[in-house]
């Protein structure tokens, strides 16, 4: 993606109201980040970490929406695989997410789930410029990849907006 602006990024939340938006914490290394390695943006509110962000583009716009990441249940094992990269994580790797409603259906209480990394550094993953241990093997290319992690995260963007 191209790097957008502070006020773009603010300006793009479709779940927050005017006043969480103007509030929320960026990232303060938007400058040094490298922009055409990321499919999205993606970054946890260090002060509140159970607060999520994800900035992308679709169809030329930039959507934002917050995201609630439920508690960990702690004490077991587990590997759990990110539903938008498919990379599979062991202990605290993979949060269910949460995103409010746009709209009305936010303000009956709807929300939209996602698991995902709990770094919310998929496009790293994808590029292998991150790793999380061995990943399932596929045939597909990086680039196959990177289409179809965008699909899936296009597809929960519109259940969150519909
Ligand atoms: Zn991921």
């Amino acid at each position: 993606m191209l790097a957008p602006t502070e006020s773009a990024i603010r300006a793009s939340f479709v779940n927050t109201t005017q006043g969480e938006s103007k509030r929320l914490a960026l990232p303060h290394d938007l400058d040094a980040r490298s922009w055409s390695d990321l499919d999205f943006l993606g970054w946890r509110d260090p002060a509140a970490p159970q607060r999520a962000y994800l900035v992308t583009e679709t169809d030329g716009e930039l959507v934002g929406v917050a995201l609630r990441v439920a508690p960990q249940q702690t004490g077991r094992v587990r590997r759990s695989m990110c539903s938008l990269c498919l990379t599979t994580h062991t202990g605290d790797g993979v949060s269910l997410m949460t995103a409010r409603k746009a709209g009305s259906g936010g303000r009956q209480g709807n929300s939209v789930g996602v698991y995902v990394c709990s770094d919310l550094a998929c496009s790293l993953y994808l590029r292998g410029k991150k790793h999380a241990g061995p990943r399932m093997h596929e045939t597909l290319t990086v680039a196959e990849k990177i289409d179809r992690t965008r699909a899936t995260l296009t597809a929960f963007l519109r259940k969150v907006t519909e």
